[in-house]
């Protein structure tokens, strides 16, 4: 079971988990629910996620998005105009990696004019 989800990650499907019991998100890769040792159902997550936080460093804008109303991850932002202020905005996931255990997300801002 967690070769197939690892293979699906690997091959750019970003999927969460949730607990067949108690319904908590489960995220990263795990065996059970972190809560109630339940099993859990993997399914492809939401595509949309809002902006938290962002700093840019030699060119590259890091950024912490959460997605689902509950994960948060690290990712890059692509942006158009850097003179607006994105904290709170939607994002949406522009490409998923998973290599050699890392985790990598890109994501760009949902109207960025
Ligand atoms: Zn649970």
């Amino acid at each position: 079971m967690m070769m197939k989800i690892e293979n699906e990650l690997k091959k750019g499907n970003f999927l969460i988990g949730e607990c067949t019991k108690c319904k908590k998100i489960i995220w990263p890769l795990s065996q059970y629910c972190s809560n109630c040792f339940e099993d859990i159902s993997w399914r492809k997550a939401s595509d949309i996620g809002k902006l938290i936080e962002y700093s840019e460093k030699n060119g590259n804008i890091f950024c912490l998005v959460e997605f689902e109303n509950t994960i948060r991850v690290i990712g890059t932002l692509i942006v158009k105009n850097k003179q607006q202020s994105h904290i709170g905005q939607q994002v949406k996931l522009e490409k998923f990696e998973f290599n050699n255990g890392n985790f990598n997300f890109t994501v760009s801002l949902i109207n960025d004019v």
